[in-house]
């Protein structure tokens, strides 16, 4: 791993990169991942790499979700166990919900290394390795789930997800929640929440909204009351705009 001088402005950023790379050599990450993530980076950077209040009232309501859900699930892919598999497997035990590996560029070999660190994490069961049913609408292998994860799940939660898969998702009548930092992108546009942060601060949120909303039926009614989708990515992208127009502080 290359050394990120402590000092740095842009440490953090420079970490999750450093994270993937780790990840690209384990065999974990796609070398697709890596381009998906260069483009998540571009995102982040425009919206001064930062949790916006926007993506806070969503991570709220995306944990109230997952809260009434009666099955939910938590999709993870190469780059989401490459960057905070400790963050998915402590959300799966606290909401609970399931694991399933769900790969756009499917191996087992990846699937086998993915399982383990997440295992290694703590995770109890993780689906995806023998998928036994296919998403109706896609074709290839990233069709593939398996029939007590996914397949019969009322709530997906996916990261960094093809927005070809999150659209089939809600095309068979489940609710998605996706956290994605591109506002444009059809996975944001199209899920019943959208998360707009990046993927490791996105998913500690979820997990501390879950927490603090756990068996507050009222919390929870409000906090899905407070969030409506097309706003929260209007006024993300209304934030893009104005840092393009103005400019950031510099780092
Ligand atoms: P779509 O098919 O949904 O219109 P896309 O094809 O651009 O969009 P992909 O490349 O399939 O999307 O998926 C990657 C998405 O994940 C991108 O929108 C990217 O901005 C986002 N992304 C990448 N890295 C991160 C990250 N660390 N945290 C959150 N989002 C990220
Ligand atoms: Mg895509």
């Amino acid at each position: 791993m290359t050394m990120i001088p402590k000092s740095h402005p842009r440490r953090e950023s420079l970490m999750l990169r450093e994270r993937l790379v780790e990840g690209f050599a384990d065999g974990v990450v796609a070398p697709q991942g890596l381009i998906a993530h260069g483009r998540g980076e571009m995102f982040y950077y425009v919206l001064g790499e930062r949790t916006t209040k926007e993506a806070r009232i969503a991570a709220r309501a995306a944990a109230a979700a997952l809260l009434t859900a009666s099955h939910p699930v938590i999709s993870v892919n190469g780059n989401v166990a490459a960057l905070c598999p400790v963050e998915v497997v402590s959300l799966s035990q606290l909401v609970p919900a399931r694991i399933e590996i769900g790969l756009f560029h499917r191996s087992d070999e990846r699937i086998t290394r993915i399982q383990a660190i997440l295992e290694g994490h703590g995770a109890e069961e993780v689906l995806g390795f023998l998928p036994d049913e296919r998403i109706p609408g896609l074709d290839g292998p990233r069709a593939m789930c398996s029939e007590e994860g996914i397949h019969s799940a009322d709530l997906v939660l996916v990261a960094l997800e093809d927005g070809d898969r999150a659209k089939a998702l809600v095309d068979m009548g489940k609710k998605v929640v996706a956290v994605d930092l591109n506002p444009l992108s059809r996975t944001a546009r199209n899920a019943t929440i959208t998360v707009v942060d990046e993927v490791t601060s996105a998913f500690a949120e979820i997990a501390y909204c879950a927490e603090e909303l756990k068996g507050d039926d009222a919390g929870i009614r409000r906090a899905l009351e407070r969030y409506d989708r097309d706003d929260n990515l209007s006024a993300i992208m209304a934030l893009m705009a104005a840092n393009l127009t103005t400019g950031l502080p510099l780092p």
